[in-house]
């Protein structure tokens, strides 16, 4: 017997009107499936065959799912660095809450049509973002790193006009919240310090409920893994009695913490503005982002992105930046500017710390030692003079360590980092750097240890520009099953996929691919 998809209304509705709107989605003819995710699934409790007829319209937005009571909430934001006021849900619907195994999960359809906040928008969300925006979601997710999922993509004939003629599709959003930090921004810009208190006080009892005690434990996400993210830190904002200075503190630290699992697996967002950073520290808004194919530090992948604020290396210090705007906007609740400072300042420590440990840990290195940043800087310098592709390059690295990378013969090591050195052309300067990393690995706990935390670490798949547009391609001739291929892979990352065009170099074509915000 198939589950059904049965909802309460979003807890968030309880804050009052003057944080949403309800609103009805509008429907869409003809749907179809696109991708269905059974992880996500399985995280929202829901088991057997139960995509059917009636799930496929309701989560279109055509029918009512049991239980929703969908609304579109406001919220403001700062975009490519400038004050854009009052922006909000413009295409995006809740639909309501459901308790899965683990958490309690927000249900929310992305293009089910116009609401009060679509300003000039059409309320839809094209095909090819669609997918994108799915395979992203579940590919972080099975990355382990903190974001959004997407249970399922729908597609429709329905024209959507964009710089060309495509079709609509509706994606099926999932997060405990989608609180932003523009939510925030909103109500301080309005000076509706009643409702700031109020969104305050329902993230700080729902998610962060250690921000009530001046003393007591750190904030420990789900998701906080000890081996990458270390020991949770003591507060900064140890003793301070303002709940909202260790709200800030808390959001600092994972943005910092997903800032280095960003940076590590070579994930350019591409619009970090202020409305798309989420208060939970998860990877939110999926639009021109990419995986890095070549390691270019200056890479922008948004072709909007005129002036490179959001390039790959500039990430961590936008991110700061966007904490700063958060922290503007939680002024009114707090004693002081500087109880502000001192929530922010764990941000670069955090950052640099979380970015080490992931670093040594695709390296194989275990416990940081004085030298491991000198190490993995002289490494990113290299790539980027070379431009060597940055998933291959910790692919091969990996291989090489299984193929006697560390072997005492310096014969057998030199053989078994070939295919590494090869994607050098300072090979002078790689074989330094190698004879480097060698030592250090060495002296580590053996090679068994290396190769484990490698292959934790390394993806053996990654979700390039040219693997998703390939699947693109395929749905929008109505074929699913690169979407159904390339998901399977990439909630496997770790595995060697079956084919392998997945784990080859990107086509020459793929430098060709030119993604901006219209989607
Ligand atoms: P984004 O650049 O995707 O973060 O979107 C910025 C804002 O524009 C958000 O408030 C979106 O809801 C809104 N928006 C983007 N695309 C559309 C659209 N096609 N229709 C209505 N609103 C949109
Ligand atoms: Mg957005
Ligand atoms: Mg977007």
């Amino acid at each position: 017997l198939a589950d059904a998809l049965t909802l309460q209304p979003a807890r968030y509705a309880a804050l009052g009107d003057a944080f949403y709107r309800r609103v009805r989605a509008q429907p869409l003819p003809e749907p179809y499936w696109v991708g269905i995710s059974p992880a996500a699934a399985a995280a929202l409790g829901l088991e057997g065959a139960w995509a059917d007829a009636h799930h496929l319209h309701a989560l279109t937005g055509n029918t009512d799912l049991p239980g929703a009571a969908p609304i579109a909430t406001v919220y403001s934001g700062h975009q490519f660095g400038v004050w854009a006021g009052q922006l909000g849900d413009g295409r995006a619907l809740l639909l309501g809450e459901r308790a899965g195994p683990g958490e309690i999960w927000e249900v929310q359809l992305k293009g089910s049509g116009r609401t009060p906040y679509s300003r000039m928008g059409d309320g839809r969300a094209v095909l090819r973002s669609s997918i994108r925006e799915f395979l992203a979601s579940e590919a972080m997710h099975a990355l382990g790193i903190p974001t959004t999922r997407a249970l399922c993509v729908i597609g429709s004939p329905a024209p959507v006009y964009r710089e060309t003629v495509e079709t609509a599709a509706v994606v099926t959003r999932l997060a405990p919240s989608f609180v932003r930090f523009g939510h925030f921004e909103h109500f301080a810009s309005v000076g509706a310090w009643d409702a700031l208190r109020g969104l305050a006080d329902f993230v700080i009892d729902h998610f962060y409920p250690d921000c009530r005690h001046a003393h007591g434990p750190a904030d420990t996400p789900p998701w906080h893994d000890e081996a990458l993210d270390g020991p949770p830190p003591p507060w900064g904002t140890d003793g301070c009695a303002n709940p909202y200075a260790r709200l800030l503190e808390a959001v600092t630290r994972r943005t910092a913490t997903l800032l280095a699992a960003w940076q590590a697996v070579g994930f350019c967002h591409g619009v970090m503005n202020t409305d798309n950073m989420s208060i939970l520290g998860l990877t939110l808004d999926y639009g021109p982002y990419q995986f890095l194919d070549a390691f270019d530090a200056r890479h922008i992948c948004n072709h909007s992105d005129h002036t490179g604020r959001y390039a790959y290396a500039r990430q961590p210090q936008i991110a700061y930046w966007n904490l700063h705007c958060l922290a503007q906007a939680l002024l009114p609740l707090l004693d002081d500017a500087e109880q502000a400072h001192a929530a922010l300042r764990p941000y670069r420590d955090t950052f640099l710390g979380a970015l080490r440990r992931r670093m040594n840990a695709k390296l194989g290195l275990g416990t940081p030692e004085p030298g491991d940043d000198e190490r993995q800087e002289a490494l990113l310098r290299l790539m980027d003079a070379d431009r060597v592709d940055y998933p291959i390059f910790w692919r091969r690295l990996t291989d090489a360590v299984a193929a006697g990378a560390l072997s005492a013969q310096p014969e057998v090591a030199a053989l078994a980092l070939r295919p590494v050195r090869d994607l050098f052309l300072q090979r002078d300067a790689f074989d330094a750097w190698a004879r480097d990393w060698r030592e250090r690995a060495r002296r580590d706990d053996g090679p068994d240890a290396v190769i484990a935390r490698q292959r934790a670490a390394n993806p053996r798949v990654v979700l390039r520009n040219h693997l998703a547009q390939l699947a693109i391609q395929r749905a929008q001739a109505l074929d699913m099953g690169g979407v159904a291929d390339l998901l399977h892979a990439v909630l496997h990352p770790f595995d060697e996929p079956d084919d392998p065009a997945l784990t080859d170099f990107p086509p020459d074509w793929a430098a060709q691919l030119h993604l901006s915000c219209s989607s």
